[in-house]
């Protein structure tokens, strides 16, 4: 299949580049498109076999569900059962926007769009040109991550095309994404509100406005084989380089918004030093405080700042085309500083920690075990 690549002038857009893009959508074809938190892949939600389309080409296990994108809210009732009071405060508050919301389903919405599951995941977008597109398909665009299953999630057109290219119709360009993390996902189908992914709505605004929020033990910690998953796509390995990634952060979690600890600086160094001799291609993630505290080796050490560690947004927002580029560049073993984990960095700590499998290491093990 040829992949069309257009890009979208966001000044002025094209009609026809979102009429043609609209036409595959509603003949049941694919269209990768940007949106505020990272590129969708898009099809249409009420097509049982387009919603297979996008399992195929992302090679996503079919239990990991779907979410639905609509552009207004009146694109809410038709794909829900019940429209809870406490879900109209959190849209009234933060749509459009990154925030997802899981409902109760509608019979309108196939089984294949929710993974086998009675609820259904809902989000408006505020990207003009994910909001756009939509509206002209007039249906909801089930939208994953543009990614190929398990790999670090798109943040512009040419990480979508890396993995999108002859198994999709179009991407449409819109440049680089402004968040860099997909949507927060919160379950407003049970009676107390409940986070499932943490994203730019973080808990702190969440709680504002909606009271406590409960957070599902999958957002903390590995899942352990006996508990079943509230949404089946919590169990799978995630945003991960094809390098193995390891989180080197103080055993008591002092990592701030402010500084890293010299013992972790140190440590990294020393972790990066004994893999280089083994021959290893080394990754150092780190923030522009620190870049300069790590040696870069003899050309075989690639260090990369995600930006200034005060500011988590350019941290969400570089995560994953670092995590892409060490891969094109080779790398086998990545060590990453640890971040803050309050606000923002909840959702930054959760996408790292995945993609490390849970490899966590602090300076005092390595010291003890000399590794
Ligand atoms: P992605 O589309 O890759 O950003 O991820 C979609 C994620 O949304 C899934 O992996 C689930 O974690 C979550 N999700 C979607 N639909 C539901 C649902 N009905 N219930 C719970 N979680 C859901
Ligand atoms: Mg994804």
């Amino acid at each position: 299949m040829n992949t069309k690549v257009v890009k979208i002038d966001r000044e002025h857009p094209d009609p026809a580049v979102f009429e043609e893009a609209a036409r595959i959508l509603r003949g049941g074809g694919l269209v990768a498109f940007p949106t505020e938190t990272v590129y969708g892949l898009g099809a249409n939600a009420l097509d049982e076999e387009a919603a297979r389309r996008i399992y195929a080409a992302k090679g996503r296990p079919s239990d990991n569900p779907l979410i639905a994108h609509i552009a207004d809210e009146e694109g809410l009732a038709p794909l829900t059962a019940e429209i809870p009071d406490m879900a109209r405060r959190l849209m009234k508050a933060f749509w459009p926007g990154p925030l997802t919301m899981i409902f109760k389903k509608s019979p309108a919405v196939p089984y294949s769009t929710t993974g086998g599951l009675d609820t259904v995941a809902v989000r408006m977008p505020s990207d003009e040109a994910a909001r756009r597109l939509i509206r002209t398909a007039g249906i909801p665009i089930a939208a994953p991550s543009a990614n190929t299953s398990g790999r670090p999630s798109p943040t512009t057109a040419e990480h979508v095309a890396q993995d999108m290219t002859g198994r999709i119709e179009m991407i449409l360009d819109g440049g680089p994404v402004g968040i860099g993390v997909e949507s927060t996902i919160v379950d407003v189908s049970g009676p107390q509100p409940v986070l499932l992914r943490p994203g730019a709505v973080t808990m702190e605004m969440l709680e504002a406005t909606a009271g406590p929020v409960a957070v599902d033990p999958a957002i903390t910690g590995p899942m352990r084989a006996d508990v079943k998953p509230k949404a089946p796509g919590m169990k799978y390995r995630h945003y991960a380089p094809s390098a193995e990634l390891i989180l080197v952060e103080e055993a008591a979690h002092t990592e701030s918004r402010e500084a890293v600890s010299e013992a972790v600086i140190a440590a990294i160094n020393r972790l990066a030093d004994e893999q280089s001799r083994l021959g290893k291609r080394v990754g150092i993630l780190c923030t522009d405080e620190t870049r300069n505290r790590y040696e870069q080796g003899d050309g075989s050490r690639m260090v990369r700042s995600l930006g200034r560690r005060s500011s988590a947004d350019s941290i969400a927002r570089n995560l994953f085309a670092a995590l892409r580029e060490f891969d094109d560049l080779g790398a086998d073993i990545i060590y990453s500083e640890s971040f803050s984990k309050d606000h923002l960095g909840q959702a930054i700590m959760n996408r790292l920690t995945k993609a490390a499998g849970y490899h966590i290491v602090s300076p005092e093990e390595i010291g003890k075990d000399g590794q």
